[in-house]
């Protein structure tokens, strides 16, 4: 089908998603992944009302999914730090009882793929450079083989090879922070929020979800760290010690975590963000286009947003025409590029505060977070005002 062939590179949430949105938007898309099978990293991921709602236009089973209702910044032993504003007739509105809830990733993947068309989704390929023809592009992979499109979308990941031969190598840069994820199944505490605790130095929080029927919740402690920090040897206990004082229900949550498969480290990196995406008949979406740090809990989220919006701006459009193809691919930049570079430094930005001061900047921070209003506010802005904005937007449509 010349006009409507589409290439996406990764299998990750944002190339599946791409898939799901593209291909329901009348595109003859094929997904290449590198990987011989399609297989999520471990743990949770947090996704908002916007993922959500999102989600639920392109068929995917979300509907026992939402457990909580608001974010919560506390204070190690509970005192409330920043409480966040929602617009509640907002939430009504798409149908959620908050604005983020906790998921498993590996559910995530399993619902998604039931809604990919069999046979989209080609394993083994692993891309290496894409030329553009006469005819389009043509997208080459290891050993060989090739694929001719009429749009290449690079959703590849943080070390995207096609963002690389699109605007050049640039080096991925150590944030000084380590991410742990947990999950566990637990009864009886509280699952009313996602609490997000701080003392001086590390971050606790946690977010309840439901997982195969089973009230659970996931969890994350984060610390800064150097590049090549290594793991310590008894994890829990190193965990236990740094954290297992903050308030209720934190000792029980790490209390009931197998660290043998229910827990998972990560050292984060990111990238400087960019100021253009696409070039010729070839995009990028996702952390291909803006890693974002876990402090904003909405690099999936986000990649799902890119999704939607692109096929947004390309439905119905000739994709042999290149004027249409660049129309639509400047409108889905306009549209994601700005918004998603702000969020990724905010998250950026956050994670440093809390973990990258010195001791005394970092009394001081503390002192200003407990006895003024203005960083809730700050924080607020950055963490859901103009997320709810992009909900918005989609729900007037
Ligand atoms: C600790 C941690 C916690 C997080 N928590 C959250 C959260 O709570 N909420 C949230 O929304 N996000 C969260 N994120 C971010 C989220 O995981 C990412 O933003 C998301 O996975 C990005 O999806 P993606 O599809 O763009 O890229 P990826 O998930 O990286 O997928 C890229 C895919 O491309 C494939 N690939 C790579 N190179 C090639 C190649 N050359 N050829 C073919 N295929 C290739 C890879 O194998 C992979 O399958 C978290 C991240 C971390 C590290």
């Amino acid at each position: 089908m010349k006009g409507k062939r589409i290439a996406i590179i990764g299998a990750g949430p944002g190339g599946i998603a791409a898939s799901i949105a593209l291909s329901q938007a009348g595109f003859d898309v094929k997904v290449f992944e590198k990987s011989i099978e399609i297989t999520p990293l471990g743990g949770a991921i947090i996704l908002n009302a916007t993922g959500i709602v999102i989600l639920r236009k392109w068929g995917v089973d979300v509907n026992d999914i939402f457990a909580a209702r608001e974010p919560q910044f506390r204070r190690y032993d509970g005192k409330i730090r920043v409480k966040f504003e929602l617009d509640k007739s907002l939430l009504d509105k798409a149908g959620v009882t908050g604005w983020q809830s906790g998921m498993m990733r590996a559910e995530l993947y399993e619902r998604l793929l039931k809604v990919v068309p069999e046979g989209m989704i080609q394993t083994g390929y692993t891309y290496i450079n894409h030329q553009e023809t006469e005819n389009g592009v043509k997208v080459n992979f290891a050993d060989g083989k090739s694929y001719e499109a009429d749009l290449l979308i690079g959703a590849d990941g943080i070390n995207s090879e096609v963002r690389q031969q699109l605007w050049g190598y640039s080096e991925p840069k150590h944030l000084g922070i380590a991410v742990w994820l947990g999950w566990c199944e637990l009864e009886g505490a509280d699952r009313t929020n996602i609490i997000i605790q701080h003392n001086q130095k590390y971050q606790f929080g946690f977010a309840p979800l439901i997982y195969k029927g089973k009230n659970c919740y996931e969890w994350w402690f984060v610390e800064k760290c150097t590049e090549t920090q290594e793991k310590p040897k008894n994890v829990m206990g190193y965990i236990k010690e740094r954290v297992g004082h903050f308030a209720d229900p934190s000792a029980k949550i790490l209390d009931h975590t197998d660290p043998s498969h229910q827990l998972f480290r990560w050292v984060v990196k990111y990238r400087d963000p960019l100021k253009k995406w696409s070039k010729g008949r070839a995009t990028i979406m996702g952390d291909a286009a803006h890693p974002t740090s876990p402090y904003a809990a909405y690099g999936a989220g986000m990649s799902i947003e890119d999704a939607f919006f692109l096929a947004k701006f390309l439905k119905g459009k000739d994709l042999s025409d290149n004027a249409s193809l660049q129309e639509g691919l400047q409108k889905y930049e306009t549209e994601r590029l700005e918004f998603t570079n702000k969020t990724t430094v905010f998250a950026r930005t956050l994670g440093k505060i809390y973990h990258g001061l010195p001791k005394p900047l970092a009394y001081l921070r503390d002192l200003f977070l407990d006895n003024s209003s203005k960083p809730g506010k700050e924080i607020a802005k950055g963490y859901t005002e103009e997320a709810q904005s992009v909900l918005k937007g989609i729900l007037e449509e």
